[in-house]
């Protein structure tokens, strides 16, 4: 017999090892130890065959097979396989990507401390015959067991518990058993559902696949929507996963859940320990997670039972991977429940024009909410024009005004930048130099409390210079504003009220984030400046004014999702505004009042630019009505890297149905010291582009390796230049 084994390499192709003689066969997605290149690997088994075609004394034999059962439900490892080829990634990184640390070094898949301890029969008989009468602690241990209880448990209850454990266990007086299946714990506490809440859910049959595309206002009622579903699928025995955008997995969203549906809440994110992250995916595996709650990558959780997929904010960029295998967890999410053959739920208030394509062409249900559910009107949106009243350190007259109203009317400001640090140019007005970051063509922003110049692209920091380096002058100026400035302007106009400033410096984890929000949950007025850190998934009811400082930028970007992302956005952080009783107001700061992308969004709103958009990317072929897809190349010198996309492309077969335009340079051409360049493939159906990428991977895989050179695929790539 000879395994075929994916190990955790960049390379697209598995490996043949012998199984010994007389060794029982393991199944694909069971893990296997094996020698690799003088040193052992672990890896996991894709294919059994009977015939080898290398010659025997090239084939080494593995030295263990590791797991029984495979580590990837079936669902999973369908999944997985078909993701690597959809993504066109090696797939030996991708089935690794699902894995937790510890199963990826070969650990077995149920943790230590798993698992739960209970009395044995003959316990209880040496309970109820006073055995433990002069053992105080064993005593107390063996009536609290007469239950199952888990580890956690067991810690909680005596600093000791595991010594007498030990000796309790050796005379057979306890015995470990598995943990309880999930069950419910409380009933459900939330609304009762308003008429249109109510005609959703009714109109979601929560039995076979189907996708369902919830287009609901901020603050409408999506939430209730999901747990009125969730709660239907867990009182059928089956288990839920949420998918929420990175920063919008708070402790209160957790909260909310477990009250609001009435079962245990489990959280998956990148902050959990290996070990935790393990813990999760086992118990989902068992059953005995009920509903996982997690980021991006909790789409490859392990289930025993999911019955329901929920993908909060379905339009964040945060879903798709950025780097090492480029997937889009939403995507992965619906190709999931396809297979499982269960409903699937996407909600936001702003779809991504993917979803909505997908909508038009009847693959997905589109369902609506269309006002908000606890009685506050949606804000209305207005501009302030920058041309007839500009402001100081970027906050205009009408817009200190607006702000100090509402301070004045006891409620609480949001200011909304999307800048962090405090100015994005430091500039000498003698000779012209800027302060820019020499590895990444970009300016450095001058962060000035910390006396540094950042760049916020790589890692380089430099001391804020006090003289021009250049030419010596002694009063270099900051140009325009972020966060530290805004903030910095705020505390000197409204010295009484706390200014609260968040963004990825003021805030570096979940802990200081809730910390920092404190005052804004208490209710009393305050003012928020923040970078959009502060437009997710937060419900602040006191919010009456939600003032944008700038956004235009986007607006001359060459990218062609940037007004599609600039609207996504401006409506979020706009949803902040009045969500309690009170209504809200939302201004924004513009250069550019009569664009066009302006216009419409106030006279029309969003399902108005979406549809221009959705016309426009039809005439040009662009996603989501074409199909794209990127090879990308970095390096530090830029001719190897142009080089290699020039002969990949030069080496690509005739008749191509796919459209492959390139090497062009990506829009910030070099970053970190290195040179970015891309080949750009468009077509029309997902199979031509599938064939072209075919085509130029076994181009470039043939091209020998040349140090210093990195390439990737990106499908359906996010961040197109
Ligand atoms: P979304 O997820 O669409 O932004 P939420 O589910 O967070 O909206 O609801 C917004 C606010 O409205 C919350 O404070 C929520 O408690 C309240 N709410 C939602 N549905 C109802 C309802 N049926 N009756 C009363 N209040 C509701
Ligand atoms: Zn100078
Ligand atoms: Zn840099």
């Amino acid at each position: 017999m000879w395994l075929q084994v994916a190990l955790p390499l960049p390379l697209y192709r598995s490996f043949t090892y012998a199984l010994p003689a007389g060794w029982p066969v393991p199944r694909p997605g069971c893990r296997v130890r094996v020698p690799f290149a003088h040193r052992k690997a672990i890896g996991v088994v894709v294919a059994v065959c009977e015939q080898c075609e290398l010659p025997a004394d090239r084939v080494s034999a593995i030295e263990a097979v590791l797991d029984d059962e495979p580590v990837y439900p079936s669902d999973l490892w369908w999944l997985l396989n078909w993701a690597a080829g959809y993504y066109q990634h090696p797939p030996g990184e991708v089935l690794f990507t699902a894995l937790p640390a510890p199963l990826r070094e070969g650990r077995p898949p149920q943790p230590a401390d798993d698992g739960c301890w209970q009395a044995t029969e003959s316990g209880r008989q040496a309970l109820e015959a006073g055995q433990f009468q002069r053992a105080p602690v064993r005593q107390a241990l063996m009536e609290f067991l007469l239950q199952p209880r888990s580890v956690a448990a067991l810690r909680a209850f005596h600093k000791h518990w595991r010594r007498h454990l030990r000796l309790l266990q050796q005379q057979a007086w306890v015995e470990s058993v598995p943990s309880p299946l999930a069950q419910a714990s409380g009933t459900a506490a939330r609304h009762a559902l308003n008429a249109a809440q109510q005609q959703v859910v009714d109109a979601v049959a929560l039995q076979g696949f189907s996708t369902t595309l919830l287009q609901g206002v901020t603050g409408s009622g999506k939430t209730e929507v999901y747990m009125a579903m969730m709660e239907q699928v867990l009182r059928a025995g089956r288990q839920v996963l949420v998918l929420v955008p990175e920063i919008g997995l708070t402790p209160q969203l957790l909260q909310r859940l477990e009250q609001g549906t009435g079962w245990p809440v489990t959280a998956l994110h990148s902050g959990l320990s290996d070990r935790e992250r393990q813990r999760v995916h086992w118990q989902a595996r068992q059953g005995t997670a009920a509903v996982v709650v997690g980021t991006r990558s909790a789409v490859f959780t392990p289930f025993a039972d999911l019955g329901l997929i929920v993908v909060d904010e379905e339009h964040d960029g945060s879903y798709k991977q950025q780097e090492g295998f480029r997937y889009h967890a939403r995507d992965l999410a619906v190709a999931r429940g396809r297979k499982l053959d269960i409903p699937v739920v996407l909600g936001s208030a702003t779809p991504s024009l993917e979803s909505l394509w997908n909508a038009v062409r009847g693959r997905y249900r589109h369902l609506r909410l269309k006002t908000r559910a606890a009685g506050a009107a949606l804000p209305q949106l207005r501009l302030l024009d920058l041309r007839v009243e500009q402001g100081e350190h970027g906050i205009s007259e009408r817009m200190k005004a607006a702000v100090r109203a509402m301070l004045e009317a006891g409620r609480q400001v949001l200011l909304f930048i999307n800048q962090r640090g405090y100015a994005p140019v430091q500039f000498c007005p003698q000779c012209g130099w800027q302060g820019h970051c020499p590895d990444c063509d970009r300016p450095m922003i001058v962060h000035r409390k910390a006396g540094w110049l950042r760049c916020h692209h790589c890692r380089r920091q430099e001391r804020l210079p006090a003289t021009c380096p250049d030419c010596g002058h002694g009063a270099l100026v900051h140009v325009g504003t972020g966060t530290q400035r805004v903030a910095e302007r705020v505390e000197q106009l409204f010295p009484d009220v706390p200014v609260i400033r968040v963004d990825r410096d003021s805030s570096r984890n979940v802990q200081t984030f809730q910390q920092l929000l404190k005052p804004v949950r208490d209710g009393r007025p305050c003012v928020l400046v923040g970078t959009q850190m502060l437009a997710k998934g937060h419900d602040y009811p006191n919010i009456g004014l939600v003032g944008v400082l700038q956004a235009d930028q986007s607006l001359y970007s060459l990218d062609f999702r940037a007004q599609e992302h600039l609207a996504q956005l401006l409506l979020q952080v706009a949803g902040r505004a009045g969500r309690g009783r009170q209504a809200g107001e939302v201004l924004i700061q513009t250069w550019l009042p009569e664009h066009p992308f302006f216009v419409t969004l106030l006279q029309r709103g969003y399902d108005a630019l979406a549809e221009q958009w959705l016309k426009e990317r039809q005439l040009l072929g662009l996603p989501p009505a074409g199909h794209m897809a990127l090879l990308r190349a970095e390096a530090r010198d830029r001719e190897l890297c142009e080089g290699f996309l020039l002969q990949v492309k030069a080496g690509l077969p005739a008749p191509l149905q796919a459209k492959v335009s390139g090497p062009l340079p990506s829009l910030m051409q070099r970053k970190a010291g290195f040179f970015r360049y891309l080949l750009v493939v468009q077509a029309e159906t997902r199979a031509q582009r599938q064939a072209c990428l075919q085509a130029l991977l076994a181009g470039a895989e043939q091209i020998r390796r040349r140090k210093g050179l990195r390439w990737w695929v990106d499908v359906d790539p996010q961040d197109p230049f």
